[in-house]
Parts: C-alpha cells; sequence; structure tokens
C-alpha cells in the first residue's frame, strides 16, 4: 500500500515544489509508481515537470467534484511519474472551499483509492495556512517541511506544528512528520552552518540527515520543464534529493 506525503510550509519561496517535483522524480526513477498533484494556484511543479497550467480536467476539478483523479492525471517525461496538473483558477478555490459541504476533506475524498495505484503520493502545497493545505493536510499520511537555510528559517514552525497537531487531533489522527528538511544550504557561509544548527537544537529527531544544497542546476532546472535528476544527474542537489528519497523510504 503506497503513502501520500504533503510538502508543506506556509512561507513561500523555502523549497517546497523544489523538493515535491525532485523527490517524486527519483522515487519514480527508482521504478515505483508515484502520482504529484500540484496544489499551489502558481502551478510551478505543472509547468516544472514540462506541463501545461492549463489543462482540463486538473486539481481544481478534483477538489470541487467535477472531475475524478483518474480523469484529470496526465502523463509526464518521467517514467512511472503522474501529475494532476494544477491552474491558476484554483486561487478560487481558497475562497470556495470553505463554503462546500465538507470542505476539508474534499481532498482525501478525491484521493480515495490512490494509494492503491500509487506507492508514492506528493502533494504539492501552497505557501499559505489556508483551505487547499488543509486539505492536503487532512488527505496526507506524512508531512515533509522544507525550511530554507536563511535567517528567519524558525519562523512560523511554530505555528506549522500547532496547526499539524490540530488537524491530527480533529480530523486526521494517523498525520505524522516525516521530517523538516534543510533546502538551498550554502556550507560555505557562516549563516547557513548557524541556522542548520539551530534546526537541529530546536527539532532534534525531527530534521533530515540529508540537506539540500544551494544549487545552480536545481534553480535552472524548471526552466527546462525537467526535475534536476534529468538535469545534470551528476549535480549535487541531484544527488541530494536521491539520498533524501532514500531516507524519506527508510524511515517508511
Ligand atoms: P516554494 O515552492 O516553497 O515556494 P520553490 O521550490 O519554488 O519554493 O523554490 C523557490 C525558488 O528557489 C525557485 O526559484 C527555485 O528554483 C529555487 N530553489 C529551490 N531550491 C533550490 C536549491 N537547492 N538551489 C538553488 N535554487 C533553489
Ligand atoms: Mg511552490
Amino acid at each position: 500500500m503506497g503513502a501520500i506525503y504533503a510538502i508543506a510550509n506556509q512561507k513561500g519561496g523555502v523549497g517546497k515544489t523544489t523538493t515535491a517535483v525532485n523527490v517524486a522524480a527519483c522515487v519514480a526513477e527508482a521504478g515505483r509508481e508515484t502520482l504529484l498533484v500540484d496544489l499551489d494556484p502558481q502551478a510551478n511543479a505543472t509547468v516544472g515537470l514540462g506541463v501545461a497550467k492549463d489543462l482540463e480536467p486538473n486539481a481544481y476539478d478534483c477538489v470541487s467534484g467535477t472531475a475524478t483523479l483518474e480523469e484529470a492525471e496526465v502523463e509526464t517525461a518521467i517514467p512511472n511519474l503522474r501529475l494532476v496538473p494544477s491552474t491558476p483558477e484554483l486561487a478560487g478555490a481558497g475562497v470556495e472551499l470553505p463554503r462546500l459541504p465538507g470542505s476539508e476533506t474534499r481532498l482525501r475524498d478525491a484521493l480515495a483509492g490512490v494509494r492503491e495505484r500509487f506507492l508514492f503520493t506528493v502533494l504539492d502545497c501552497p505557501p499559505s495556512l489556508g483551505p487547499l493545505t488543509v486539505n492536503a493536510l487532512v488527505a496526507a499520511d506524512k508531512v515533509i517541511v522544507p525550511v530554507q537555510a536563511e535567517y528567519f528559517a524558525l519562523e512560523g514552525l511554530a505555528g506549522l506544528l500547532d496547526t499539524l497537531g490540530l488537524i491530527r487531533r480533529e480530523m486526521n489522527p494517523g498525520l505524522s512528520v516525516a521530517g523538516m528538511l534543510l533546502t538551498m544550504h550554502d556550507g560555505r557561509t557562516r549563516l547557513s552552518q548557524d541556522v542548520e544548527r539551530e534546526v537541529r537544537e530546536h527539532f532534534p529527531d525531527l530534521v533530515f540527515d540529508t540537506v539540500i544544497p544551494r544549487s545552480v542546476r536545481v534553480g535552472e532546472a524548471p526552466s527546462y520543464g525537467v526535475p534536476v535528476t534529468q538535469h545534470d544527474p551528476a549535480s549535487a542537489g541531484a544527488l541530494a534529493y536521491l539520498r533524501l528519497a532514500r531516507e524519506v523510504a527508510a524511515r517508511g
């Protein structure tokens, strides 16, 4: 049976989408059936996988109930990796969702049966704790929290963990934190080293051993519409995401 991972942090630009795309690609390239659901109206994961952001049906239709997941899934250029694409329309879901019945469980309902078809399902969340992220956390088994190795990294993490606790108590008792992931780490700078030490001290059991380095290759891969594992498989960023995929699997 497969597992569903949400990639969440209400901060923007911390590496959620980059992590969602590249971990999904690593798992898929290892031969496991993988699904990425792009839940961000900015559709960066969709475009980063070389898929158009105006396809129908899409993630919006799945959440609003007008299409099934299977109808919305498309192939990607990566073997074993399918995508439910996003659309700018999803921005409207943030407003509409709370008015719909069962507004917090709509994605969970849409994902019913997904664990039988995919070993690894990844939900790329928008940069907020709004209705779409809540839907993702209610649907997920585990959460990966990317943390940018920058000043203010810890800011907001306590709030995020509170939200996870609330969702676990009220709606999804099976939810757990797979781990926090340090991203855009630059080992040459004092700042990155300090942030890493601080995050590991604060959350000793939660932080992945794997750290994602800041890498030009990782940053430019989306402009080619491919994960970094295809853009430059031997690059430090690609190898780091491969290590992360193994660590995620090992943590179970
Ligand atoms: P989020 O989804 O949390 O908003 P993204 O994954 O889109 O964050 O990353 C924000 C920006 O940083 C993007 O332009 C992305 O390409 C870049 N980026 C992410 N990770 C790295 C990295 N390890 N090295 C270099 N650039 C990165
Ligand atoms: Mg994103």
